[in-house]
């Protein structure tokens, strides 16, 4: 069999780590594809700026089964390697995840093709197959195909893209905020995690003149994460009891069984979790001091359950009944994700610090955002503004009609209809768990495969490397036949 994987990122990555772990190698050549230099790091861990830093403790970060593998890693090759935030440049991993693939990029059977994919034809074969486009047609052609492409474009909100000194992608940070100077005036539109890694270069890189502007409609950075003082809890969640799930309920579980089982967790070490969420739901500066101090345990907890609980996350949503998603979706998502403590205590601290120097300020109520005729940007906000840059960090743009216009592999897939998008004209259609792609023109692509994020409303969470390395396996293990858990009894299964 000729199998190829587009991107050698982290999901590529993970493809290939499972094609090894179920003897698929030997008896088959893989094909890997991607343009860049460095195998295994992809776009979020590539080397650059040492500002970037992982947004996940490192020993949530293992690519083997030992949790302290990154760890080990780290104490191996660095003499020091958190920051005065407590936290690991992201290059670091990079690094760890280079070393770690090596072996299996360096397989014979391996073979590395350095180019981009552009395009692709499905054969009318039985079972089909497909043919590569790079600057030529490739060969051979592939009897199965996964697409771990990585991430869609940035969200351009206020359509600004083409204009000047708008920064509309700011990695990589040492190229595309290099040329700014202390006498600028900047803003940044966003306060997500990549503003983070932006408000952390601008501020350690220049010592600016004027206030660095951070500009939200309504929310500020994800509360700063809270010490849990005990080491255990109740977490009852656990691969049989989703099998038990999937066994009694024909391959569906209802939603209610899952609250049901958290609610028990919740209730047995004596946590409220609507009470937490009504304290924490308006995320603001003085929650952020409050939060700091007090070290609320009941908070801390919960934030640490659903740590534990992320590499459920994707599996779990996509076993849910159309209804329950819909349902989790209406009422859970937001508040689930108000217990993301991404900023690290100290990073929370340091920001309070810097707001009170009057170095930067938060500016919340952002409407809109115009040139004027100096070129300068004019936020429309609680507080309006001018400023000579603008940084955008407001996240990615899911529609697919919008990123086939920049990104000719999708478009070309678009085009010839082999991957189209689910209602909402967002992210790519895929089946559960096998995660192979639903056309419209073919139905069931048998044989390609994505995950990641430009499946993400079917691949929920899939920007988290614990969500990515636990669906690579179930990806894998229902490709070689083995039949993982997940399809047991689910719909799918035959
Ligand atoms: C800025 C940022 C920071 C993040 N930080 C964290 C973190 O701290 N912790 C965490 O758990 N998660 C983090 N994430 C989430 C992240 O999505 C995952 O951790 C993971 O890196 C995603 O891996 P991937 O392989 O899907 O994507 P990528 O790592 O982006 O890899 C995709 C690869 O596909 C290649 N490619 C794309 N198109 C083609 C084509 N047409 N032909 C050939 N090759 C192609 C690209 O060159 C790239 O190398 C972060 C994400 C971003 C964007």
């Amino acid at each position: 069999m000729n199998i190829a994987i587009i991107g050698a990122g982290l999901s590529g990555s993970n493809i290939l780590k499972n094609l090894f772990d179920n003897n698929l190698i030997e008896q088959n050549q893989i094909y890997i594809f991607e343009p860049r230099e460095k195998l295994g790091s992809g776009f979020p861990y590539e080397f650059e700026s040492e500002y970037k830093l992982l947004n996940v403790p490192e020993h949530f970060m293992s690519m083997d089964d030992d949790d302290m593998g990154f760890v080990k890693w780290l104490e191996a090759n660095k003499t020091t390697y958190q920051n005065f935030e407590g936290m690991t440049p992201r290059n670091y991993y990079g690094q760890y995840l280079e070393d770690f693939y090596r072996p299996y990029y360096n397989h014979p059977n391996i073979n590395i093709v350095k180019k981009e994919v552009t395009d692709m034809e499905v054969v009318e074969s039985f079972p089909k197959t497909y043919r590569l486009k790079t600057d030529q047609w490739e060969e051979p052609i592939f009897d199965a195909v996964f697409l771990t492409l990585g991430h869609p474009d940035y969200s351009d909100h206020y359509d600004l893209r083409d204009k000047k000194n708008y920064i509309h992608n700011p990695y990589p940070l040492e190229k595309m905020l290099a040329h700014l100077t202390k006498d600028d005036k900047i803003a940044m539109i966003g306060a997500g995690a990549t503003s983070l890694d932006v408000f952390r270069y601008i501020l350690q890189s220049y010592e600016l003149e004027n206030p660095f502007y951070i500009l939200t409609r309504d929310s500020i950075f994800n509360i700063p994460h809270i010490e849990l003082d005990k080491s255990e809890f109740r977490f009852s969640i656990n691969d049989e009891w989703v099998q038990t799930q999937l066994d009694e309920n024909g391959g569906i579980i209802p939603l209610d069984n899952i609250l049901h089982l958290v609610a028990e967790d919740f209730k047995s070490e004596g946590v409220a979790f609507h009470k937490c969420y009504e304290r924490i739901k308006n995320n603001s500066l003085e929650l952020y001091r409050e939060l700091l101090e007090e070290k609320p345990q009941d908070i801390a907890l919960i934030v640490e359950y659903f740590e534990h609980f992320t590499k459920y996350f994707s599996k779990l949503y996509g076993l849910l009944s159309k209804s329950d998603q819909n349902f989790y979706m209406d009422k859970y998502h937001d508040k689930i994700d108000a217990f993301r403590a991404l900023t690290p205590p100290n990073t929370a601290t340091w920001l309070l610090d810097t707001i009170d120097a009057g170095k930067a300020l938060i500016i919340k109520g952002l409407e809109e955002i115009k040139v004027n005729d100096s070129g300068q940007f004019e936020a429309i906000a609680d507080e309006n503004i001018t400023v000579d840059y603008l940084i955008n960090t407001t996240g990615f743009d899911f529609n697919i009609e919008r990123n086939a216009k920049r990104n000719t592999l999708i478009k070309n897939l678009y085009d010839k209809k082999i991957i189209d998008s689910d209602e909402e004209g967002n992210s790519v259609n895929i089946t559960w768990p096998k995660a192979t792609v639903l056309s419209k023109r073919y139905g069931e692509l048998e044989n390609l495969y994505m995950i990641g994020m430009w499946v993400f409303s079917i691949h929920y969470r899939a920007n988290d490397i614990r969500s990515v390395k636990e669906v690579a396996k179930v990806v894998v293990e229902n490709f070689t036949q083995k039949r993982s858990y997940t399809l047991r009894t689910g719909p799918q299964s035959t």
